[in-house]
């Protein structure tokens, strides 16, 4: 038998450990090896500041940041004698994404995920990207980026993770359409009336995914979908008329490709955050993970309906957006960024949040283009000005 070669570790970075996606990520890892195999040059959090130092010593990484420039001291002193560097604020953060390392977990919600994440892309480490927003606000940037700095690219939301694994890749001419499955949110069956009267408290109960606060909020008014169709046109290259999004309230179908010959390839799978970013820390290897397996007896049936987007607006939105180009996703993306804080704090109804996105865009649309990062930061800037003024407007 052969000795087996010495090898080094595969070196993962993590942007946003301590939320939904990166404790998730942590837990594969653990999974595939931990510290046996992975070496983590650098991971984030934010206000948890326990939670990341705790995560720190258990990786041995060499760096921890928190995005909260208040918190220095707080995580200096909670790694205290581990000999793991402590930084904090937005600089450190960047300098987190630009450590050397072969893969980056992009696992910030919102646009601050964007900076550190391009610092990282910058460097030439393979993006497994979860922070959508990068792509929603700037996609066009973020793909120049990719290619100029030569890492793969690799989804992690699950749509996409799944449409990226039927994506037959000497076959992208040949892409009819891609279908987006959607479980519909706990307010499928709501009428308007009912959907106006909804708390936050319930639009964050997710029939079937274990998410963090405001992207389980997106998924109930479909902004998470929306969010996913334009994250769709920039990783894969498609028009914006050969994005569908359909209602599958199992989500076992992940999402779907359609081809010119009428097939149609799926990905299947339980609803299970790990096994897209198991997917995406193994590739181009399949790892063996611990998600449950399909039992299809079991499964009864899988349904399917057309959305509704006289209540889900949020998909219309999208397609305007990307009509529209150029910076409109940002905006969409700012303008619902407020929305949705106003929804969650109580100042608007649910239904609220569509009519000043959609407002916020009309305003916006002005033909703008991203040249640099600066007027991605611009446009979404002012997409949360013109959102705060119709919020003060309507309070
Ligand atoms: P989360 O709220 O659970 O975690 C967010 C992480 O980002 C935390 O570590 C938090 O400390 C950090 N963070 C928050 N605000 C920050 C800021 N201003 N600066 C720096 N760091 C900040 O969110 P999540 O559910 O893990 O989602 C992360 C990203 O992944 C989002 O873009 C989301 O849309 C996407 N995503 C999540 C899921 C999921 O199942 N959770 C699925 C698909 C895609
Ligand atoms: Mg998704």
């Amino acid at each position: 038998m052969n000795s087996s070669p010495v090898t080094r570790k595969r070196r993962i970075s993590i942007l946003g450990a301590t939320g939904s996606i990166g404790r998730n990520t942590l837990d594969v890892m653990t999974h595939l090896g931990g510290r046996d195999v992975f070496e983590v040059p650098a991971i984030t959090g934010m206000g948890n500041i326990g939670l990341l130092a705790a995560q720190a010593r258990q990786t041995s990484a060499q760096f921890a940041v928190t995005a909260d420039p208040g918190r220095y001291d707080d995580l200096k002193s909670a790694l205290a004698g581990s000999g793991i560097e402590a930084g904090a604020g937005p600089s450190a953060l960047i300098e987190a994404g630009a450590r050397e390392t072969d893969l980056l977990m992009a696992g910030i919600v919102g646009i601050a995920g964007l900076a550190p994440t391009l610092a990282a892309v910058a460097n030439g480490a393979d993006i497994a990207l979860a922070n959508k927003e990068c792509l929603v606000s700037a996609g066009d940037l973020f793909h120049q980026a990719i290619t100029k700095g030569g890492g793969k690219l690799l989804p992690v939301d699950s749509e996409h993770n799944a449409i990226f694994q039927v994506l037959e890749q000497d076959q992208r001419h040949a892409v009819d359409r891609i279908i987006l499955t959607a479980s519909g949110g706990p307010f499928r069956n709501f009428s308007r009336e009912q959907m106006a009267a909804v708390t936050p408290e319930t639009a964050a109960a997710h029939p079937n995914w274990s998410m963090g606060l405001k992207i389980s909020i997106d998924s109930a008014s479909m902004f998470n979908k929306a969010l996913e169709m334009i994250e769709a046109r920039h990783l894969f290259g498609m028009r914006p008329d050969q994005i569908e999004v359909i209602v599958h309230p199992q989500s076992i179908i992940h999402s779907m490709v359609g081809y010119t010959d009428g097939s149609v390839l799926a990905q299947l799978g339980a609803p299970d955050m790990r096994h897209a970013i198991g997917y995406a820390i193994a590739h181009p290897r399949r790892a063996s993970l611990p998600v449950e397996r399909l039992d299809f007896a079991r499964l009864a049936q899988l349904e399917f309906y057309a959305p509704d987007e006289t209540r889900f607006p949020a998909l219309g939105l999208a397609r305007t957006a990307m009509q529209r180009g150029g910076l409109q996703g940002a905006v969409l993306n700012g303008a619902k960024e407020i929305a949705l804080e106003a929804f969650i704090a109580g100042q608007i109804g649910f239904l609220d949040m569509a009519d000043i996105v959609a407002e916020a865009m009309d305003r916006l649309d002005d033909g703008r283009t991203a040249h640099t990062i600066e007027d991605v930061y611009a446009a979404d800037r002012d997409a949360r000005d013109v959102a705060s003024s119709l919020l003060r407007k309507s309070a």
